[in-house]
């Protein structure tokens, strides 16, 4: 579904991603690990056109992202991404949250908006706070809505950033469940996270970057049983 060639992104001198390529296929899980400042999210940033790339391309069904008469908006829909820190709106309430995009990018009428945000607030179990105000939950259910609210734009692909890190521990497992049973759904997600475990229970593929650069991916079995490179051992010795 989206090709990444050459990615390129500095911030002033700093190289902080050079020469990042891979292709994220339909059905797939991705996962990316790495040592923080390796940059992850600045990746992902630009997956979703929230940071400029400065060389390379990113292509989504085959056709650049950047060209001119690509609708933005309409391609961010089809990228979702879920952050580490929900940025649910806090004057609106759970299902308004999960209404608005669909009503603002996607023109879908009120009652269309309010059936979508049932289902997937039901979905991820959230379906009996949609009327309360977003201020009033947990982090943990912060994070569930931000995914109803992802789900609800019918992503084609879904981007996480350590969805699970600004959690309390107690919260981390039902964020995680819910984003296990959207594999088993078949959808496809990239997801940037430190839960080792989880990485290794759903990935189809797991990427370790380092300083900018892929510097080893494969299958789960190939990353944390058999890691090839010096740093990939390094850095999984952490969490074990
Ligand atoms: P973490 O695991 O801590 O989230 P990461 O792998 O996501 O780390 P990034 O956030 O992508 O890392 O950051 C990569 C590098 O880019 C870091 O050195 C960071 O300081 C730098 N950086 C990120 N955003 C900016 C910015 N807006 N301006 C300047 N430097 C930035
Ligand atoms: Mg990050």
């Amino acid at each position: 579904i989206i090709q990444i060639q050459h990615l390129q992104k500095h911030f002033g001198n700093l190289k902080v991603l050079n020469d990042v390529s891979f292709d994220i296929h339909k059905g797939e899980v991705v996962t990316v690990i790495g040592s923080s400042g390796s940059g992850k999210s600045t990746m992902l940033r630009c997956i979703n056109l929230l940071e400029r790339m400065d060389g390379g391309n990113i292509l989504y069904h085959g056709k650049n992202i950047l060209d001119n008469g690509n609708d933005v908006n309409q391609y961010r829909s089809k990228v979702g991404v879920v952050f580490q820190s929900f940025n649910l709106f806090n004057n609106l309430s759970v299902i308004e949250n999960c209404m608005i995009g669909q009503i603002k990018v996607l023109k879908r009428s009120k009652e269309e908006a309010r059936a979508k945000a049932e289902k997937y607030l039901k979905e991820v179990g959230m379906f009996e706070f949609a009327n309360k105000a977003s201020t009033k939950l947990s982090g943990g259910q912060k994070q569930r809505v931000a995914i109803a609210r992802a789900l609800c734009m019918d992503p084609e692909v879904l981007l996480f950033d350590e969805p699970t890190s600004a959690l309390d521990p107690e919260m981390v497992g039902d964020v995680l469940d819910v984003m296990k049973d959207l594999a088993n759904h078949g959808l496809t997600m990239v997801i940037v996270t430190h839960e080792m475990q989880f990485a290794k229970e759903v990935s189809d593929r797991v990427i370790f970057m380092d300083q900018g650069v892929i510097a080893e991916q494969g299958t789960p079995d190939e990353i944390f049983n058999n890691p090839k490179h010096e740093r990939t051992k390094q850095f999984l010795s952490r969490y074990s």
